[in-house]
Formats: C-alpha cells, sequence, structure tokens
C-alpha cells in the first residue's frame, strides 16, 4: 500500500492537544478520513478514525456513550463502570472505525501524516496561507490511544 496523498487541516487553539484533522489517500484510489494530529507528551501522534463506544440501559434498551451517568432517553441513573479496561487500566471508550493491522503499517502511516503535518504548520506560517478544506468531524473528542 502507497499512501499517495495526505490532507491537513490545522486545529488553531494552543491549549488543545488535538492539532489537525487529516484525510489520507492510499494507492490513488481508497480515502480515510478524520484521522487526527495529537500532541502527546511524547510528541506528535496520530489517532486513526474513531466512534465513541455505547451500550444499552438495562431498563429502557436506550442507547447510551460509556461515559454517560443517565439514560438519554429515560433519564435512569446508568452503572459507572461499564467500559471495559485495556491491557494498560485505561477504560476503553473509543473503538477504530480504520486501523492498520500492523507495527510496520502504524509507522508508515504515522510517519506520513505527521510529515504532512509538519509542511502543512510551516506552509501556515507564509503570508496568504490558505488552509485546506476538510469537513470536520461531528465528535471532535480526543480519543484515548491504545499502541
Ligand atoms: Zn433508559
Amino acid at each position: 500500500m502507497e499512501i499517495s496523498e495526505v490532507r491537513v487541516k490545522l486545529i488553531d487553539n494552543k491549549d488543545d492537544r488535538l492539532k489537525a484533522f487529516c484525510s489520507m489517500t492510499m494507492d490513488n484510489e481508497f480515502v480515510v478520513r478524520d484521522i487526527k494530529v495529537i500532541e502527546g507528551t511524547g510528541g506528535y501522534f496520530v489517532a486513526m478514525p474513531s466512534r465513541k463506544m455505547s451500550d444499552h440501559c438495562p431498563k429502557c434498551g436506550g442507547k447510551n456513550h460509556l461515559r454517560a451517568k443517565f439514560c438519554n432517553n429515560c433519564g435512569a441513573a446508568l452503572s459507572e463502570d461499564r467500559a471495559r479496561k485495556n491491557a494498560k487500566g485505561r477504560l476503553k471508550l473509543h473503538a477504530d472505525i480504520a486501523h492498520p493491522i500492523n507495527a510496520e503499517c502504524r509507522q508508515k502511516i504515522q510517519e506520513k501524516v505527521i510529515a504532512a503535518f509538519k509542511e502543512e504548520v510551516e506552509k501556515s506560517k507564509q503570508p496568504g496561507y490558505k488552509p485546506t478544506e476538510i469537513d470536520e468531524p461531528p465528535d471532535d473528542d480526543i480519543p484515548e490511544v491504545v499502541s
């Protein structure tokens, strides 16, 4: 698989760890959107598109995010320990929608996306810079990273 294009939309907020949304084209024919560049304590990393996991209210069957304390549908109190923990003991609240299967591929994507991100940061310092047009995902939560 070749990554033929990475488009980067920078997010301009200094306090947030979320630095950019990206889309990535593979072999000129398949696009993955909603890839995020996040500033971690050890540098930038790439988060694959993910969705919040949810479960069903035991009382009415309504669907709720795992962090919800009350049911969106009937208002019943929900127990707090519904999220499963991953190997590192962190709550697993998000599930990747698309992701690399092996470490080499993860590395390749990481390098390409971070390089494109840094290039875009440099471009953004030039006068007359026009930000890339990419629709931002509706849910801009920062997913935890399970590597
Ligand atoms: Zn309910």
